[in-house]
């Protein structure tokens, strides 16, 4: 019995060889490679996922309130913004009584803390208000908003107090967009 050595096919490197070289393949697709489309499309996949995330916090954590009233197509997804710095976000307009100022909800995620970078869902309600700005609460949970909206004496849709003295308003994020009467969206 004989073993023959193995000796590997002989390789040219002659431009225009038959068989396309990997590395000539290579080349050629990196140059088809458009990279701000790359982003924009990473950006349009990151807001619609933003929009599946926020249907799935209504389905399973505002199921009696928020969930059958706003449909999943209802909302509109925004990418990231300032390089991350503000992640992927959705809002959706949950109507206007004076056809000027309505409510909105905006949904976004947050890290957990400084030290945890777990990220934890955070919805927002905006609301008119009576100075014409627009003022914000956190709704951590299905029991908030109830609380929310059964504490507000004002008809539904109208304007509410600039800072109104909600007892679920002590555990919301800071309010940021209080000074600024131009729609939030
Ligand atoms: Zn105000």
């Amino acid at each position: 019995m004989s073993i023959l050595p193995f000796s590997p096919p002989i390789q040219h490197d002659r431009p225009g060889a038959d068989a396309e070289l990997p590395i000539v393949a290579l080349h050629q697709r990196v140059q088809d490679f458009d990279l701000s489309e790359r982003a924009r499309e990473r950006d349009e996949e990151l807001a619609f996922q933003t929009v599946l995330n926020v249907d799935a916090v209504l389905t399973g954590s505002f199921r009696d309130t928020l969930d059958p009233v706003v449909q999943a197509m209802a909302w509109t997804g925004y990418p990231p913004l300032e390089d991350n710095e503000l992640m992927a976000s959705a809002i959706t307009h949950l109507g206007t009584v004076d056809g000027v100022r309505g409510w909105w909800l905006h949904y976004t995620r947050h890290p957990e803390t400084v030290e945890h970078d777990d990220l934890v869902h955070v919805l927002t309600l905006i609301a008119p208000c009576v100075c014409g700005s627009y003022t914000e609460v956190e709704l951590v949970d299905e029991d908030a908003l109830i609380v929310l909206l059964d504490e507000l004496d004002t008809p539904p849709g109208a304007p509410i107090a600039c800072d109104p003295q909600l007892r679920i308003r002590r555990t919301s994020y800071a309010d940021t967009r209080h000074a600024n009467l131009e729609p939030p969206w």
